[in-house]
């Protein structure tokens, strides 16, 4: 086909003249052994080129669908075009569940990986942090498998590899006995009382999120996703941290319809229909908003709030929501939470980029002291000499790329600009 494709959200027209659909690993290796410049698209939920090829695209979307147990019963090995929304529903048939998911479950497994994608959870890493191997086409068409235990000096790049290092076909994870999860919202924390128990908040859940507009010095929403099973004595008082408990469900946008979230009032449910924030079923074909997000040590999370705070006049009147995070440190190169626990403040933008687009240089000059690092796959703004400095391990990446693909079959513009070819 020639027609060009963009995102989800619409904001970026793919360059690449043809999508390629593979309906087996032997065409897609062929494909690949016989293309000059190819990369993988996913889902296409990310906000900027990261996916785009100078050359051709390839869905795996037409791959067959693999989800399949492990011997040792606590991995699952499965196809990396499917999304996170169908092998939750599958696994947790099986009784299996994954330890975190993002807010949308639509996303594929290999992309989300590929950048780093998280949930919430002071003790849970990214989603590339479950991955024990990657099966991939190299650039010459070969099928190969690097494994956390067999592979233990690549095997960090490989995760979360922008998808750089070759089309992922494969994807083993580990996985958790099923668990139930129940949810609850506080609404209207004093800004004041998020900055001084910022700790204690976030470890109030086995997932939390906190939401604000900017438009005032408070939090609107805190999303507790609690394990149904938690030993601790935490009960759903009517107030809390200075908040009020929701007395219906919530949509964590002011003014959108809560029906598409999952369900709240604490009523237990599976993993897979809470984690996420947004139901499986709800599937927006594309998005009215644009995202960026910076991910910065947890334990300077209250000098992000300060630092944000004095301009939050810029921020508020193009921002939809501000999500606040935590993640685990992990160990992936290229991961936001590379080597440290994590706080990430996530903006959801009105979908109007000249409006939004001075402001990330204003909020990245604030965040930068911080060692804040950008979302992979959505909007920033640093220089690539900003953020060389922010990955310790990004010239060794470099050096892997130069080595798996010497020709750039697997490259773009976006790869060119931050990890130019290693000398
Ligand atoms: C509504 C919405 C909610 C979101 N929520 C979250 C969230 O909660 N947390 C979070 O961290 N992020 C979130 N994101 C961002 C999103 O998770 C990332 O952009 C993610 O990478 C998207 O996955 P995808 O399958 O759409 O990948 P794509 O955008 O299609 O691709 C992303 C990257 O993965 C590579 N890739 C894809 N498939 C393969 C493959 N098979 N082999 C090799 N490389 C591959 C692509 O080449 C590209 O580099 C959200 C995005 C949206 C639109």
């Amino acid at each position: 086909m020639s027609r060009k494709h963009t995102n989800w959200a619409g904001n970026v027209t793919f360059g690449a003249e043809r999508l390629h659909r593979p309906s087996s690993v032997p065409q897609l290796q062929h494909l690949v052994a016989r293309s000059r410049r190819i990369r993988a698209l996913g889902t296409g939920h990310s906000f900027n080129g990261i996916a785009d090829s100078p050359g051709d695209l390839v869905s795996l979307a037409g791959l067959p669908r693999v989800i399949e147990a492990g011997t040792a019963d606590a991995a699952v090995t499965v196809s990396a075009g499917l999304a996170y929304g169908e092998l939750a529903v599958a696994l947790n048939a099986a009784g299996r569940a994954l330890h975190n998911l993002a807010s949308l479950p639509h996303i594929s497994v290999a992309g989300a990986c590929a950048t780093g994608t998280h949930g919430s959870g002071e003790r849970n890493g990214s989603l590339a942090a479950a991955v024990s191997a990657v099966e991939m086409v190299t650039a010459e068409g070969d099928l190969v498998t690097v494994s956390r235990d067999a592979d233990p000096g690549t095997f960090p790049a490989a995760v979360v590899s922008l998808g750089a290092l070759g089309i992922v076909t494969r994807l083993t994870l580990d996985t958790l006995p099923a668990f139930d999860v129940r949810q609850f919202v506080y609404e209207d924390l004093p800004g004041d009382q998020v900055a001084g128990h910022f700790d204690e908040i976030a470890g109030s859940g086995y997932s939390v999120s906190l939401f604000t507009d900017w438009r005032s010095w408070t939090f609107r929403q805190v999303w507790l996703k609690r394990r149904a099973d938690a030993a601790d004595s935490w009960a759903p008082g009517p107030r809390w941290m200075g908040g009020r408990l929701a007395d219906g469900p919530r949509h964590p946008v002011p003014g959108m319809p809560p029906g598409n979230c999952t369900e709240q009032l604490g009523v237990p449910g599976p993993w897979h229909e809470r984690l996420p924030h947004f139901r499986l079923e709800f599937t927006p074909s594309a998005g009215d908003e644009l995202q960026s997000e910076y991910l910065l040590p947890r334990a300077c999370a209250i000098d992000a709030l300060r630092a944000l705070r004095p301009v939050a006049g810029l921020i508020a009147p193009v921002l939809r929501i501000c999500e606040i995070r935590t993640v685990a440190a992990d160990e992936a190169w290229l991961s936001p939470a590379y080597r440290r626990d994590t706080a990430a403040f996530h903006f959801t933008w009105v979908k109007d980029w000249p409006a939004v687009a001075p402001v990330l240089p204003v909020i990245e000059e604030r965040l930068a002291p911080l060692q804040a690092r950008p979302h992979w796959g959505k909007l920033f703004a640093a220089s690539p000499e900003a953020l060389r400095g922010l990955y310790p391990r990004l010239d060794d990446f470099r050096q892997l790329m130069r080595c798996h693909d010497p020709a750039g079959k697997f490259r773009n513009d976006l790869l060119d600009r931050y990890l130019p070819p290693a000398g």
